[in-house]
């Protein structure tokens, strides 16, 4: 099980690689909340979310032999382009499987770090069992997205780095998907700010994690129909949940409707483009602003990756 020790070491091998990325106050925000919080700006990462963080550590890691055979990633998101964008650092080839109808700009970002992308039909082919074919057959080290000591000990760096900067916080909102954002905060929090209440913050429709939460182990469900992308996961991976089953405090869940406010916000507000999972946890302060009076709240705004139209339609049409 990865560790503090873990995060730390993540930290140094992403020094002047990875963005520090700034941490964003609103004064508009504070006093809406009736608090001080920090945003922590992963929708200004390299490639568009915090998941370059994860993917280089983990690519980083790799022996000589496996970097020189390559490294292969399933995803239609953030993680693709991540890898991807790790590899091209890394001098490592990359193969990314994509369903046919992945969106065109996340494709062509993809190629565009230059990794080779393999397109399949997501409603006749099963993409975990193409890709451990695939990797299989040409020798590729698979990446996952959340599912990995590694990749979540590099995840676990931004919320690090955001305690490093503002100092101890009381509160702590982190969206939830597969569990990687979450459970590196949770080892980076535990140890830089002891008394802090961690909060996983999930789509209305994907309560998958709260459901695990309570159960005590972890529930599948379908993929769940919602806006925010990067949280359509169908359950928490293993190493996420054994953390989060010890560390989280709370996971609240937030309806859509709830992120197209925050894209609204950030963006008039502070400036910011945020994809619609990253509104995830500023929703979730929000939706308990009467429980943070005078507290320190720490947010982690996850990404950023929205085409400009999609970006539009949200925002002046919410969500249909
Ligand atoms: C991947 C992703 C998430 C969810 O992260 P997990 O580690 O799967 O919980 C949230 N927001 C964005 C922008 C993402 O790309």
């Amino acid at each position: 099980m990865p560790t503090f020790a873990d995060v730390e070491a993540a930290a140094r091998g992403l020094a002047g690689v990875a963005h520090r990325t700034p941490v964003v106050t609103s004064r508009t925000l504070d006093d809406t909340v009736g608090a001080s919080v920090f945003l922590k700006c992963e929708n200004l990462q390299r490639g568009g979310a915090f998941k370059f963080r994860g993917a280089y550590t983990a690519l980083s890691r790799l022996s000589p032999g496996q970097r020189a055979a390559g490294v292969l990633a399933y995803s239609s998101g953030n993680h693709a382009q991540a890898v991807a964008l790790a590899a091209r650092e890394l001098g490592t080839a990359a193969t990314i499987v994509m369903p046919l109808d992945a969106p065109a700009s996340k494709v062509a970002a993809t190629r565009g770090y230059g990794a080779e992308v393999v397109t399949y039909d997501r409603y006749r082919v099963d993409r975990e069992e193409l890709a451990a074919g695939l990797a299989a057959e040409r020798g590729l080290a698979l990446i996952p997205p959340y599912d990995h000591p590694d990749v979540l000990a590099g995840q676990g760096t931004a919320t690090m780095e955001l305690i490093e900067e503002v100092g101890p916080l009381d509160a702590l909102f982190v969206c939830l998907g597969g569990g990687g954002l979450l459970s590196g905060a949770i080892l980076a929090a535990r140890a830089l700010s002891p008394g802090v209440r961690i909060l996983g913050v999930e789509p209305e429709a994907g309560d998958d994690g709260l459901r695990s939460w309570r159960a005590g182990e972890i529930v599948h469900i379908d993929v769940p129909r919602t806006i925010a992308d990067g949280a359509q996961t169908q359950h928490l991976g293993r190493y996420p949940f054994a953390i989060i089953r010890e560390g989280v405090d709370e996971i609240l869940t937030v309806p859509d409707a709830a992120l197209v406010d925050g894209m609204r916000f950030m963006a008039s507000r502070c400036k910011l483009i945020v994809e619609p999972t990253g509104c995830l946890a500023l929703a979730g302060v929000l939706a308990r602003r009467d429980e943070l009076t005078g507290k320190r709240v720490g947010v982690i705004v996850s990404g950023g990756n929205v085409d400009l139209d999609r970006f539009a339609a949200l925002v002046t049409g919410g969500v249909s």
